[in-house]
């Protein structure tokens, strides 16, 4: 049996991020993981349901031996078996996020040599996770060009609090994921803003969309409304930015007591600390994408800043996988390699 690699959630963010990523490359190599305080840098820490849902779908995928995981625990070991492409279910039972349990077993499902089928219901929108639009047009886009070969659909959005989402994906079995380079900007193909509201009155998403062409001149045609059918309110303005090598969706979220305004005003700003850095790779596929790169044994991109999300996901990933790591800064952007 190969070593147990002991993971520490506290380290830098100290998030979720931690666990998913250990997950995720215990499922990918096999070693078997114990990580103690998880999530200790958050205010509540411990296991939440979503992570709790990542857990056990990793656990299933992989018939995995589980020891300590509940809602609210610190610490689990988790011993996983080959894992299994098939037929899999899993509902997060609140509004948290689908769409990171859904990060945390695809990449191993992707090369484990046979189709899978996975329905994921939960938050699909939520602010600080990447939303079904993103994971749809900005994550998964470079994994195929990797080799995976994934589609997922939204069957239904569900927003924070209620939840209620559904995602579906299909899974086609990949040999290996390839390294890519994501270098060049390249000229913007075009740029489309949505704005999206559900149970909620038009007029949120309209002020929204007024914001961004006054702020960023995108034409009226580049921008629409739609009205979602989802179990509670809900409002996300996506904004995405297409170049050939990829697209960014920089996204933002209606709350109760903020005006229309300021959450346009938030993707803008975003937007367009984005296009003043003039590198393909936002903030958070930059995190996103280390993961992949390093299953495929290397890769470079070209992104705005390195985060502490993109920081302690790289050091988690040496634990379990070796590989160099080299940032060059330039004035606005920094490239990162990664080689095996
Ligand atoms: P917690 O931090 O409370 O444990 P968590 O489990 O959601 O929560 P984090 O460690 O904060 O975990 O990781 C969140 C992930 O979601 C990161 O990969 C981050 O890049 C991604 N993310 C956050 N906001 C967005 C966004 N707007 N678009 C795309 N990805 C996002």
């Amino acid at each position: 049996m190969s070593d147990l690699v002991t993971v520490d959630g506290a380290r830098g963010e100290g998030g979720g991020q931690v666990l998913r990523t250990s997950l995720t490359l215990s499922l990918s190599t096999g070693q078997p993981l114990r990580i103690v305080r998880i999530r200790a840098r958050r205010r509540r820490p411990g296991l939440m349901r979503q992570h709790l849902t990542a857990v056990r779908a990793a656990a299933a995928i992989s018939r995995a031996q589980l020891e300590g995981a509940a809602l609210g625990a610190t610490e689990l070991t988790f011993e996983p078996g080959q894992v299994q492409p098939g037929e899999y279910a899993f509902d997060v039972g609140s509004a948290g996020s689908a769409c990171l349990v859904l990060q945390t077993i695809l990449l191993p499902l992707l090369t484990a040599g046979g189709r899978s089928r996975l329905r994921l219901e939960g938050g699909t929108h939520n602010p600080l996770a990447p939303p079904f639009d993103f994971i749809d047009k900005a994550y998964l886009p470079p994994l195929r060009r990797m080799g995976a070969r994934v589609e997922a659909v939204l069957e239904r959005p569900g927003f924070f609090p209620a939840g209620g989402g559904r995602i579906a994906v299909r899974i086609e079995p990949t040999a290996r994921l390839e390294p890519i380079e994501l270098v060049e900007a390249g000229p913007i193909l075009g740029c489309t803003a949505r704005a999206v509201v559900a149970n909620l009155p038009r007029h949120i998403a309209e002020r929204e969309l007024s914001l961004v062409r006054e702020q960023l001149g995108w034409p009226a045609a580049a921008c629409r409304i739609e009205t979602a059918s989802a179990l509670g309110a809900g409002n996300m303005l996506a904004l995405e930015i297409a170049r050939e090598a990829l697209t960014e969706v920089v996204c933002a979220f209606g709350r109760r007591g903020v005006p229309a305004e300021r959450v346009a005003a938030e993707a803008v700003a975003e937007v367009r600390r984005y296009l003043d850095a003039n590198a393909p790779v936002g903030p958070h596929l930059a995190d996103q994408l280390l993961l992949p790169l390093a299953l495929a044994g290397g890769g470079a991109f070209r992104t705005c800043e390195w985060t502490d999300h993109a920081r302690t996901n790289a050091e988690v990933i040496r634990r379990f996988l070796p590989f160099d790591l080299r940032r060059e800064s330039a004035e606005k952007s920094v490239l990162v390699r990664l080689s095996a």
